[in-house]
């Protein structure tokens, strides 16, 4: 038990730095996590739909990747070496060309080890096409969300993020912010504008180094791109002489119901970044995919102390093999997100003026406001579910379970979601009466 001392029982508040942000939603204290679930001190078990913002596709402590990781460390296996050759690293490579990259036709891509946490890819994705092209503009798309580091929040649209910067969008230039497809509502083609600001050579908008994008956007409100607009983007990209960036931190790893979200679109971008889910089991570890004629950094230009984490490379290493040599998980990707969808119907058809968002294993409601979205989820936790908001006005009620949750668990956990709405729903009707 965390408390025998009766002095540690506000510890946190205390000590904790008010930037603290998740443990405000969910205010106990955690001790266990298995799977789909997660136990706190006082011996309640709550049903986890946030799963680490898709770091847990996996879920919790999974079996096989626990059993590897302790097998790895009581051997002495490294747990760092810079980056270093090692055992782990080299088993991992392979796992990831001939798991992921050979069957979906990227042998072509080189893997660049960067920081531990995804704002790094970014950051090491945005210097190399600045370096490649030298070109210093970047393209990204209203609602998008790419990190907390000066560069990664420049490419941010979040006012409130970008605020923490405390420069006053200071610092966070060199980049322009067009339109996500849907932003003026599904009737207008954003496409058309974005043609229009780069084709246009008195737009002001200067030539880009690259286009960053989220196939499906998972903090600017689950909107999610077609195969069309990912298309155009590419070859927008290709004709404007600017590299394709695709950000798919939070919807790769099988969240969309495929290994990368981009896949069904044919795209080839020419970087990738990947964090989140990569490790499997929720330990710090990102990469940046690089097309090979675009891998041209000197050895040492981008340089870091913890590049690629030997922790991680045992467990992602076993997340491949188990989860990606057959489409077993592809599959049941696609069958419980039929559910969510038929279970966020249900939402749909409680709240007036709501609406379904996002796909895959990536799909919630937009409830119109951020206070019934907070209200909705704080009932939710009450009942025993984990859940987050999203979106510009944390409007939209947000479901990333991790894909392995079993149909019972999800169905339980959908259907205390389903009687928090409703609660919340007759709650704002009593209020505006
Ligand atoms: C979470 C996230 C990031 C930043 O990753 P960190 O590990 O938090 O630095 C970047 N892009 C997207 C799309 C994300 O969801």
């Amino acid at each position: 038990m965390p408390f025998t001392d009766p002095n540690q029982e506000d510890i946190f508040k205390r000590r904790e730095s008010q930037v603290r942000s998740y443990c405000r939603s969910f205010d106990t204290v955690f001790v266990k996590a298995q799977g789909s679930e997660m136990t706190d001190a006082d011996g309640k078990t709550y049903i986890d739909f946030l799963a680490g913002c898709s770091t847990l596709n996996y879920g919790h402590n999974d079996p096989d990747m626990k059993a590897a990781l302790i097998e790895h460390i009581s051997r002495d296996g490294v747990a760092h070496g810079l980056d270093m050759f090692t055992d782990a690293k080299a088993e991992w490579l392979g796992a990831f060309e001939e798991i992921i990259l050979k069957p979906r036709g990227m042998d072509n891509y080189k893997i660049m080890m960067t920081g531990p946490t995804g704002t790094n890819s970014v950051e090491a994705a945005m210097k190399l096409a600045r370096k490649i092209t030298g070109r210093n503009n970047i393209i990204a798309f209203t609602n998008g969300f790419h990190g907390m580091t000066m560069g990664a929040l420049s490419l941010t649209g979040n006012a409130a993020k970008r605020g923490g910067a405390g420069t006053n969008g200071g610092g966070l230039g060199g980049v322009t912010h067009l339109p996500y497809e849907g932003a003026f509502g599904d009737d207008v083609d954003t496409l058309e504008q974005i043609e229009m600001m780069l084709n246009n050579p008195s737009s002001g908008v200067d030539a880009p180094a690259a286009f960053i994008f989220e196939p499906i956007q998972g903090e600017g409100g689950l909107n999610a791109a077609s195969n069309e607009w990912m298309q155009a983007i590419a070859r927008l990209a290709k004709e404007h002489g600017a590299l394709l960036i695709v950000d798919d931190i939070q919807s790769g790893c099988g969240r969309s119901g495929t290994y990368f979200a981009f896949e069904e679109a044919g795209i080839k971008p020419d970087l990738v970044t990947q964090a989140k889910s990569l490790s499997g089991m929720g330990l710090p570890f990102a990469a940046l995919l690089i097309k090979e004629e675009h891998d041209v950094w000197n050895p040492a230009e981008h340089n870091g102390t913890f590049r690629g984490n030997n922790h991680a490379f045992v467990t992602s290493r076993v997340a491949f093999e188990k989860f990606w040599k057959d489409d077993k998980l592809s599959k049941d990707v696609k069958e419980k997100a039929d559910i969510l969808t038929a279970a966020l119907k249900e939402i749909v058809d409680l709240i007036p003026g709501s609406r379904l968002k996002g796909r895959g294993m990536m799909q919630g409601v937009d409830v119109g406001t951020g206070d019934l979205a907070a209200d909705i989820c704080s009932r939710a936790f009450e009942k025993g579910l984990i859940i987050e908001t999203s979106g510009a006005d944390d409007e939209v009620v947000k479901i990333l379970a991790p894909l392995t949750t079993p149909v019972e668990t999800f169905r339980k956990g959908l259907d205390i979601l389903i009687e928090a709405a409703r609660e919340a729903a007759a709650n704002t009707k009593i209020a505006a009466e």
